[in-house]
């Protein structure tokens, strides 16, 4: 969403300029930055950038503005500081870039093994027309967004990756931009969201013709955060509804019977048959709480292990 873009450039501000807190814009001058400014410390009024508030408040002579009268001298320090400190914070967020790997190494090994002098030796047409150059460069690029993003070497094996890069590369889009950080957030997202919502129809149409069983364990992901994870399972297939994270959260039986009643009541009381959970007391507990709705069953599964995993793989892989 566009909407969240002024804010976005706010928080920005407030962290390389940091000084603008310490005045107000009246209102905005001739455009490229430039505002009519009046100094919260001292109320002199002038024209001009963030350039301009800084010579006022840190006492820049000759830079086209009064300086302020009203900092004193420990002010000044401070003021020196916050500005130190995000001219340091604007420093260290420069990418500093380091060169790739040289390319083409690796087929002159292969040839040095054939007994052939590199130097006498003649990039072959083979070689030009598969790009050998290029692969090596772009392989070397995606390592490099691997490696400093810290994302898992797993991430390879995933199908869309893979596909989308096969598509790239298939299809000749010349300036193709990827997808940033806010498309990512918003409308890829949202789009996403209703396409599966689209695909789930029909189960959840089936709902109240078959009734749902409403199954819920509790796990630990990799990261050890203690999750609950809830289903609708029917005659037409299992289905995800949702996770909590209670890493943070006293799973007594009231926190249980909370969001049990929430999954209830999204499925429509109605439509469920019997909720199956495990044997833990708090559990238990929240059962009596929730067949206060009128549930028809409430099973507590005392021997859970294969179901246990069957239910993990689904939660892991929830549009799978
Ligand atoms: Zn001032």
């Amino acid at each position: 969403m566009s909407a969240s873009s002024p804010s976005q450039a706010k928080e920005q501000d407030d962290d390389t300029k940091p000084l603008w807190t310490y005045v107000t814009k009246i209102k905005s001058v001739g455009g490229g930055g430039n505002y009519e400014i009046k100094c919260n410390i001292c109320d002199f009024t002038f024209n001009g950038s963030y350039t301009k508030v800084r010579a006022h408040l840190l006492k820049m002579m000759r830079k086209g503005v009064r300086v302020c009268q009203k900092v004193t001298i420990d002010k000044l320090i401070d003021l020196k500081k916050i500005d130190n400190e995000a001219t340091l914070r604007v420093e260290r967020s420069k990418t500093k870039s380091v060169s790739l790997p040289p390319v083409s190494t690796q087929h002159q090994m292969d040839t040095n093994t054939l007994g052939v002098d590199p130097k006498k030796r003649k990039t072959s047409t083979v070689e030009n027309a598969f790009n050998f150059q290029d692969r090596e460069t772009l392989d070397h690029e995606i390592a490099r967004m691997f490696y400093s993003s810290g994302l898992p070497f797993h991430l390879a094996r995933n199908p869309h990756y893979r596909k989308a890069f096969a598509y790239a590369a298939n299809n000749q889009i010349s300036g193709y931009q990827p997808p940033g950080y806010n498309k990512l957030r918003t409308t890829l997202l949202q789009n996403e969201r209703r396409h599966v919502e689209n695909l789930l129809q029909p189960i959840k149409n089936a709902w109240s013709q078959k009734g749902v069983s409403i199954v819920s364990d509790g796990w630990s992901d990799p990261q050890r955060r203690s999750l609950i994870n809830f289903m609708a399972v029917t005659e037409s297939g299992p289905m995800f509804l949702k996770t909590i994270d209670c890493s943070n959260e006293i799973k007594d039986k009231d926190f249980i019977a909370k969001h049990m009643r929430e999954v209830i009541m999204e499925v429509g009381h109605s439509n469920v048959v019997q909720i199956v959970t495990n044997n833990a007391t708090v559990c238990k507990a929240a059962g009596v709480h929730v067949s206060s709705i009128r549930c028809r069953s409430f099973i507590v599964n005392h021997n859970i292990n294969k179901y246990d995993l069957f239910l993990t793989t689904i939660a892991l892989n929830p549009f799978a």
